[in-house]
């Protein structure tokens, strides 16, 4: 253990325990009390224990989680004047409970300590404070969650970010909650990073197509799911996509559809947060610097285009809502409710033939993507189990020759009917049909609640035609807490599958791919298993 300088009147808290890593008296800074003197044990478990002292009686002071925290450093008094003293600061983000009935959200709390020893040289002071510095850092490291099959990975330190920003995403504000939010939590993480503000539509997607993305550890995305969709798709445009695809991304939340964002608060076991509280959240785990695989669905359509999506592709109700509530993006995610109940007025049949094949229930896939048991792990229509055909094990990502894209081995060309083990819908009539790869479908609902970032799935949901508006309403108001499936809607389907086909008979409406739209035509879609690599909490 190494010890600090003891204060004057420092009462002795058990420092001698194997437990404590550093030992030392220091003054607190700051309002209220001044400069108040404290007893810091740091220990072993990753905790910051202050003990006051000097002042009687001393109960057992505050403890510092260091899970929470995303920062610390050490410098010296700026003037010569204020002394020879030195400081260091830490900067936490822990839960605390929010106004009324809200959930607990992340808030800062940063404590800057003094270390001034009675005959200690200024740089004797700063070497001390920049052992407890660089010791709480390494403390505040997530460690690796334990996970078979899943390669989990930190951000170097330093760290370099090129920070991707859409002006124009959600209500328009995403440099200003960059400027309030997000730099200053980068600078206390002492992430570097390049500041892109995008000027027009694909701006985002030729620069990471044709940028040298070896400065930078990381590509962050302050903007709504739209932005990421261009960065993903930019990435595989390369000719060196395969290690391109493996630079791990970040999704800040600042548009009107932050589903992926809102997934990764889920995945992560947090409140349902959203506007700032989930900025701050996702901020948080880019400070942290911990990144998980994350699979990709590969879309091809009849007319020759192959996109690579992250969230969803959808015909139908909530592609129309997606789509008809542009016009009022300036309202930001209150823009879906107000589509949904536009759209429930106008509720249209789409006709088209659906045929997908379904999640091996054995989990056969390559060993490293073993789908993970959940509430939904057989194919089920509400609770029933849907007759499932034998099927050979699907396909495992091989090397392609260098520059062509990863092969879609479960599909067939459009001019070949499906594979003998798929399955084909009977009906042909729809109100929706969703795939959604991802909890979330927007900061407000949970569409698959059970959905991974790496659960080798397609999460299939189809309406058939004939749902009363009153239950439509019912779905879509149990979607925002994730009930939905525990409604008796024999309407609604839903099925973990590999691949799918849709066939649309008349080219109505729009398709969306992560909430951008598609021209309507046949598509066809089949997971990567983790392709690609997402910041992500535990
Ligand atoms: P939102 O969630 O509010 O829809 P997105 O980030 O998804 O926000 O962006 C919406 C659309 O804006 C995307 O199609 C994206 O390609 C496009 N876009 C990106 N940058 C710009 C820009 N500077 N001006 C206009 N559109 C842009
Ligand atoms: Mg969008």
């Amino acid at each position: 253990m190494e010890d600090g300088q003891p204060g004057p009147g420092a009462r002795s808290p058990p420092s001698d325990s194997p437990e404590v890593l550093l030992h030392g008296v220091f003054a607190l800074l700051g309002p209220p009390p001044k400069a108040a003197p404290y007893a810091l044990s740091l220990t072993r478990g990753g905790e910051l224990r202050m003990q006051p002292v000097g002042s009687a009686p001393a109960g057992p002071g505050p403890v510092l989680p260091l899970a929470d925290c995303i920062g610390c450093r050490a410098f010296a008094a700026r003037e010569p004047q204020q002394g020879p003293a030195a400081y260091f600061s830490l900067f936490c983000y822990p839960f605390r409970k929010g106004w009324g009935h809200s959930a607990p959200s992340r808030q800062r709390l940063a404590r800057t300590f003094r270390v001034c020893g009675a005959a200690a040289e200024p740089a004797e002071n700063l070497r001390l404070a920049e052992t407890w510095a660089g010791r709480i850092r390494e403390l505040a490291a997530p460690g690796i969650p334990p996970q078979g099959g899943v390669t989990w990975g930190l951000l170097p330190r330093p760290c370099h970010a090129l920070l991707l920003l859409n002006p124009w995403s959600g209500t328009g504000q995403a440099q200003q909650l960059f400027h309030s939010r997000v730099q200053p939590m980068l600078v206390e993480a002492g992430i570097d990073f390049t500041l892109v503000v995008t000027e027009r539509r694909d701006h985002a997607r030729e620069l990471v197509r044709a940028g040298d993305l070896s400065q930078w550890d990381v590509v962050v995305v302050l903007a709504g799911d739209g932005l990421l969709y261009e960065v993903v798709n930019g990435l595989m445009e390369r000719e060196d996509w395969q290690t391109a695809i493996k630079k791990p991304l970040c999704t800040l939340p600042g548009g009107s559809g932050n589903a992926l964002a809102a997934s990764i608060n889920h995945y992560a076991g947090n409140a349902r947060a959203a506007k700032e509280e989930l900025l701050t959240n996702c901020t948080y785990f880019l400070c942290k610097g911990l990144h998980a695989p994350m699979d990709l669905v590969s879309l091809s359509t009849a007319s020759g285009k192959r996109l690579f999506s992250f969230l969803s592709f959808g015909w139908g109700f909530i592609s129309d809502v997606d789509l008809a509530s542009e016009k009022y993006r300036n309202l930001g995610q209150a823009r879906f409710t107000v589509g949904t109940v536009q759209q429930l007025a106008a509720l249209r049949v789409y006709k088209g033939r659906l045929a997908y094949l379904p999640m091996d229930p054995a989990g056969v896939s390559s060993p490293s993507s073993s789908p993970e048991p959940d509430s939904h792990p057989l194919p089920c229509s509400n609770g029933h189990p849907v007759h499932m055909r034998p099927q050979p094990a699907p396909g495992v990502l091989q090397s392609p020759p260098a520059g062509s894209l990863p092969e879609d081995s479960l599909l067939v060309p459009f001019d070949q009917p499906v594979p003998q083990h798929w399955t084909v819908v009977p009906e042909e009539e729809f109100i929706m049909i969703f795939a959604i790869y991802q909890s979330h479908v927007g900061a407000d609902f949970t569409m698959a609640p059970a959905a991974k970032l790496h659960d080798s799935s397609i999460h299939l949901f189809y309406l058939k035609a004939g749902v009363s508006r009153l239950v439509l309403l019912k779905l879509f108001l149990a979607m925002q807490k994730g009930t939905h499936l525990d409604l008796p809607c024999p309407h609604l389907h839903y099925v973990r599958v590999r691949a799918f086909r849709l066939q649309p008979f008349t080219a109505a409406g729009l398709m969306t791919v992560d909430g951008e739209p598609l021209a309507c035509e046949p598509v066809q879609g089949q997971v990567h298993d983790q392709l690609c690599r997402v910041i992500s909490g535990s």
